[in-house]
């Protein structure tokens, strides 16, 4: 996307008047590794009452050259690895090497897949967390114990002990204060991805370098709509992390600076994975092939 040889096309989202279901369409053409595609569902809340997983979502890939359809891949697993993936991206690019503990808030579905991606960038040596609702916080212990690592339970003043922070909640209202983080941290934003959720203040993307998935989307339905609609920032002091991964962008220049990645969720992302996915079933000779 930074090198201009990608895009994601407008996100369609509606509720269906049905089943109080939200359904739509994420998609996207990548020129370079001609993956063009849509993952396409959304979210049923009746699913759990059917032992359902609420998010549903299948990717389809089309052939660039001619259209027709090359695979269907079921998508919920891949979005949560995806998602996992897009902070732990930051994380390399963006925390500081000697970042030591990191901070979780939020311990639903989501936070496990972050965190254990997470753990995978820096020689973390300690995990602590906060949730809203305090008997999840056992999901962040079970991944702290699979990396051998020690959990703590803190109070959100408790964060300013983190390097890295990652907020992966449902939130409507900033949880995290510009005064909670400490000169240095690299915060990832992944639970905004609607317009009216938030989950940090807006000082505090004042205060950092910010960085995105997709600008017009940080702005529309990631964190950095509140600031932008308060007229704290703009578009033009949100840059994209494909130019840090690029190295067009110099990304973090110094320890004291905090870093914000605002990741919103791409097309993009899920025609990545899912390609990659595809790839790897024909080796290993899975997957089912269909004619038509
Ligand atoms: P989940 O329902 O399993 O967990 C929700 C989490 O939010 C829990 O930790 C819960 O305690 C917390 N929470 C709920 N209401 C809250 C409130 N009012 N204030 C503070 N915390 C609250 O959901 P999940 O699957 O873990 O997803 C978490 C969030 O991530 C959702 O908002 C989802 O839309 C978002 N998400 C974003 C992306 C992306 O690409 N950015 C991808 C997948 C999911």
């Amino acid at each position: 996307m930074a090198a201009g040889t990608a895009r994601n096309f407008p996100v369609i989202r509606e509720a269906i008047g049905h089943a109080d279901a939200l359904y739509g369409f994420k998609s996207g053409f990548d020129r370079q590794a001609l993956n063009l595609g849509l993952k396409s569902g959304g979210y049923w809340p009746g699913n759990a009452d059917k032992g359902l997983t609420n998010h549903q979502s299948t990717v389809f890939l089309f052939d660039a050259d001619t259209g027709r359809c090359q695979a269907v891949v079921g998508g919920n697993l891949l979005t949560a690895l995806r998602t996992a993936a897009a902070s732990s991206v930051s994380i390399k690019h963006l925390a500081r090497q000697d970042a030591k503990v990191i901070g979780m808030i939020g311990a639903g579905h989501q936070a496990k897949f972050q965190l254990r991606a997470a753990l995978e960038q820096r020689n973390f040596e300690k995990v602590i967390g906060w949730n809203l609702h305090p008997e999840m916080l056992v999901n962040l212990q079970e991944v702290a114990d699979e990396a051998g690592l020690p959990f703590e339970a803190v109070e959100l003043d408790g964060m300013r002990e983190a390097d890295v922070i990652i907020t992966i909640t449902s939130s409507f209202d900033a949880i995290l204060k510009a005064d909670q983080v400490s000169p240095g941290t690299h915060i990832a934003c992944m639970g905004t991805d609607t317009k009216g959720k938030q989950e940090v203040d807006p000082q505090l993307l004042v205060m950092a370098d910010v960085f995105t998935d997709e600008v017009a989307q940080s702005i529309s339905i990631g964190e950095a709509q509140h600031a932008v609609a308060h007229g704290l920032i703009q578009a033009a002091d949100v840059a994209q992390i494909g130019a840090v991964i690029n190295g067009t962008n110099p990304g973090r220049t110094s320890d004291a600076q905090i870093t914000l990645f605002d990741g919103t969720g791409v097309g993009l992302q899920d025609l990545a994975v899912a390609a990659t996915v595809v790839e790897r079933a024909r080796a290993a000779g899975a997957g089912t092939e269909i004619a038509f």
